[in-house]
């Protein structure tokens, strides 16, 4: 007996009722949500979807439709038919439809559509009568046969385009409104005529035909460049396929009584909810977005068709309510009759997109939890950092690294006294460096910004801006400066100091001239919606600040605690700097100590006024940390300031003052600074430095605790390999700060600990731990060493080609490597935890802001991470954001 079989039908095609918003990776965005307002019961007109999964079957067969496809597709045009009332390729009431794309993810304009199949010389005359608007029609129908030779049968579309134009010269119109039937019918002849020699073949007239060679260059059309490309760059999948909607035509071409438009639910700029839109009169869709008539903004629709309005803003009320976010909707009246076409969530700027959190909680449309995870971080960073007018036309001279974002204007100044000098006299000035250095620092602050020819993301001109909220480009290898004749050169311009320059630090962009800026504040939305994160979030999130301005204002964007104070950077300025060259150069102890406590007052005072700041709040200084010879002149300047006065005839005691500081510099002078005398390591050679540095972080703590404030000093030990370098240091200056509290007659809580910054110590933590009250990951420092990618170099020479042949996935300097950093952060937590499991960890490179990173940090159980304080807010929406994906 024969085997009888029941074969499940492979199910290829979807009426609209059929599916649903969530079946959009089978039946694509468009489909899925044509399905949704159908069956919420809206004006929709009947159609039905091809499946991705055709798609996919299709491309891999080489161009065959699968098994049943077209089977079903019959089918469902004729329960369309049905649906309409109306005959696919029928004379008296003819049924046009269009075919169009639509994948799971939005790829606008990357894919084909075809409008008005069905269409030939039967139904032409078909729809005349039935309309009797015969422009409308002769209209559709030349339309239908050049878009149809362009897509399916790839005829170049300026074949068309120049006997449009032909006529429009002979007749001396400017717009395609203004041809006549004549004209069109004249069109229709030339355009089959062109059709006809391009292909050898007729304008197929079997509606059927049509359908099918449509439906294939749809599918096709997802291999097409443009869609490759646009795949490529947003990281879309090239599996996903499209699928294809075949939705019957209406028309808002036919009189006073028909138009066409788009809406939002609310304001995409600003979050306001309001309807908000454009449409146009007798027109049809691509008549809007081609531009060729000024559509009217959707509140005279209220006068114009008060009923469609209203049905209108009834509709957008419903599917915001539904799909409770933002919908973006196509929309087309046929006389007098609304259709809906397309719903979707709508893109918006960061401050909608904050507004419409915040204001969907209020009306309970959302929960907290919800908005939380709709803002990406990247937009609350847009949002508090000056932003170019996006309208502004700009002459963009160069293009470099992206490393501080925000936007400025000023005059060029090439050094930092003459950066401080123009802005004491109130002008707007951006610095232009080769690099910089902590002696820069004071034209840093005076500037609006930074633009510098070398460095990397975490060079020092990018972290101090990134620290000051300052825009910044670094490594912009595209200009050169000339610091003798004090002018910048691009491959397009020279310019001179004073000249004005603005920078996008947001993009990395270099512009000539003044650009229009757009001012950041925190909103009371943005505030609203941090509140809910701090909330949500388990990871503390602390600032950088080095002094007392930017403490506030960490507190003041939710910061709660320094997780780093970069102490060196108080040894600048007209007062300290030369004290600080005296000190270094000393050739005895006694006379380092007398410059040192020269010193010590001022130090204090930035610690006092730090300490204020944060009452109540831990404070993590770290003790000098960069190189000595830092602080010094350069090598190369002094040789040539020496071979300058001797050339000169200049002798005696200046000559011999130059000689001794040069000396001393070359003495000093080592070939991998960044590995050589720093850190901890200064402290252990000098250690009359690190004592003054504790003398007055202790001296200050005692002090504003004796008038009230709560102080939490934690005292960080930077640049520790081996514990016995912790050991002896710890030891030394715990010792100086039992002595400044018995001086001062106060007790107060501390701590001592260590940055992690060199994989031995990570590996060694559990001997660390034995000594350091605390931990706190150097993640510029340890991703340096990990990789032994110099942080000052690496951008600028080599990690782009990485990038770029993906060698490696991010910039590991802007986002924690974990499989290599991560895994020596992992082994140190455990380690660490083991010998104290309550140790207090963070993270204070620069990673303590990038969002990713924050989401390693919050898995592996780290206590806080610390950023500049304008990336505070970044960092506890980011922190929020981890905690819910967890779930
Ligand atoms: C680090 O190395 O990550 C760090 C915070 O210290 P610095 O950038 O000052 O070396
Ligand atoms: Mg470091």
């Amino acid at each position: 007996m024969p085997l009888k079989t029941t074969r499940k039908r492979n199910k290829w095609v979807y009426l609209f009722k059929e599916g649903n918003a969530k079946m959009r990776f089978l039946l694509g965005g468009k489909g899925a949500n044509l399905c949704e307002m159908t069956n919420l019961g809206l004006p929709v007109p009947p159609g039905f979807i091809i499946t991705t999964k055709a798609c996919n079957q299709f491309l891999v067969s080489g161009g065959h439709f699968p098994q049943g496809m077209w089977q079903q597709t019959l089918e469902m045009l004729k329960k369309i038919e049905k649906q309409t009332g109306k005959k696919f390729g029928g004379e008296k009431n003819p049924l046009l439809v269009s075919v169009r794309s639509g994948s799971a993810v939005s790829m606008p304009g990357m894919m084909d559509t075809i409008l008005n199949l069905g269409l030939n010389e039967k139904t032409l005359k078909g729809l005349i009568s039935l309309t009797d608007n015969p422009r409308f029609c002769y209209d559709a129908y030349r339309r239908f046969i050049q878009m149809f030779g362009k897509i399916v049968m790839g005829i170049k579309a300026e074949k068309f385009e120049e006997e449009i134009e032909k006529i429009k010269n002979k007749k001396k119109i400017a717009k395609d409104t203004e041809l006549t039937i004549k004209d069109l019918k004249i069109l229709l002849e030339k355009f089959k005529k062109i059709y006809q020699e391009e292909t050898g073949k007729d304008f197929p007239q079997d509606p059927l035909k049509q359908v099918k060679a449509a439906i294939k260059a749809v599918f096709n059309s997802w291999h097409v460049k443009r869609a490759v490309d646009y795949r490529n760059f947003h990281g879309i999948s090239h599996d996903l396929g499209t699928a294809i909607n075949v939705v019957t035509m209406v028309f808002g071409n036919m009189g006073s009584d028909s138009g066409t438009g788009v809406a939002f639910t609310r304001s995409p700029s600003t979050g306001e909810k309001k309807l908000y839109g454009e449409y146009l009169i007798d027109a049809q869709g691509e008549d809007v977005v081609a531009g060729i008539r000024t559509p009217k903004s959707i509140n005279k629709l209220k006068e114009e068709l008060p009923e469609i309005y209203k049905k209108l803003s009834s509709i957008a009320k419903n599917l915001e309510r539904h799909y409770k976010d933002i919908q973006d909707l196509e929309f087309t009246i046929e006389k007098g009759k609304l259709w809906m076409l397309q719903t979707r969530n709508g893109k918006r700027t960061p401050q909608a997109a904050v507004k419409v959190a915040t204001d969907m909680i209020k009306e309970k449309l959302i929960s907290e939890k919800e908005a939380i995870k709709r803002i990406e971080p990247k937009q609350v960073e847009q949002l508090l950092h000056p932003m170019i007018d996006p309208r502004a036309k700009v002459q963009i001279i160069a293009k470099g690294l992206n490393a501080s974002p925000g936007a400025a204007s000023g005059k060029i100044v090439f050094d930092a006294d003459r950066a401080e000098e123009l802005a004491k006299k109130g002008e707007k000035v951006i610095l232009v460096r080769p690099e910089t250095s902590p002696e820069d620092v004071h034209g840093m602050l005076a500037a609006q910004g930074i633009l510098t020819a070398r460095g990397g993301m975490t060079s020092h001109a990018a972290v101090v801006a990134r620290g000051l909220g300052k825009p910044c480009i670094a490594g912009c290898e595209q200009i050169k400066i000339n610091l003798k004749k004090r002018e910048l050169i691009s491959n397009k311009i020279k310019a001179k100091e004073g000249e004005i320059l603005s920078i996008n630090g947001t993009t990395g962009e270099v512009i000539l001239g003044e650009v229009p800026l757009i001012e950041p504040k925190m909103t009371k939305e943005l505030k609203h919606l941090l509140k809910f994160a701090d909330k949500i979030k388990r990871l503390g999130v602390w600032a950088n600040a080095d002094n007392p301005k930017d403490a506030r204002r960490a507190r003041a964007f939710g910061a709660k605690g320094i997780g780093l104070c970069r102490t060196e950077h108080m040894f600048f300025g007209e007062k300290r700097r030369p004290l600080v060259v005296k000190m270094i150069m000393a050739k005895s102890r006694k006379t380092r100590r007398k410059y040192l406590a020269k010193l010590l007052p001022h130090q204090r005072r930035d610690f006092e006024g730090i300490f204020k700041a944060m009452d109540g709040l831990p404070v993590i200084i770290r003790l000098i940390d960069p190189p000595m010879h830092e602080f010094l002149p350069k090598k190369e300047d002094l040789i040539e300031e020496v071979a300058t006065m001797k050339a000169k005839g200049i002798k005696g005691e200046k000559l011999e003052r130059k000689e001794k500081v040069l000396e001393i510099v070359e003495k000093m002078w080592e070939i991998n600074p960044m590995l050589g005398l720093r850190g901890c390591r200064t402290g252990i050679v000098y250690p009359e430095i690190s004592e003054m540095q504790v003398r007055a972080i202790f001296q200050a703590a005692c002090r504003v605790a004796k008038k009230g404030i709560d102080v939490h000093p934690e005292v960080m030990i930077p640049l520790v390999c081996h514990v016995n370098e912790l050991k002896i240091e710890q030891k030394r200056l715990e010792n100086i700060a039992q002595e400044v509290m018995k001086e001062e007659k106060v007790n107060i809580k501390y701590k001592f600990g260590t940055m992690i910054e060199i994989p031995r110590a990570a590996l060694t933590a559990d001997k660390i731990a034995q000594v350091a009250q605390f931990f706190s990951f150097g993640t510029n420092d340890l991703t340096q060493m990990t990789f032994g990618f110099s942080r000052d170099d690496a951008e600028a020479k080599f990690l782009f080609p990485y990038l770029e042949k993906k060698i490696l996935e991010n910039n590991p300097f802007e986002t924690l490597d974990r499989e290599g950093v991560g895994e020596l952060i992992k082994i140190c937590v455990k380690l660490g935890r083991k010998i104290k499991p309550n140790l207090e960890i963070g993270v204070c490179g620069e990673h303590g802001g990038d969002p990713k990173s924050i989401e390693f940090c919050h898995q592996v159980g780290l206590n806080y991470v610390s950023c500049s304080p304008f990336r505070v807010p970044i960092a506890r929406l980011a922190a929020a954001q981890a905690v819910l994906k967890e779930k």
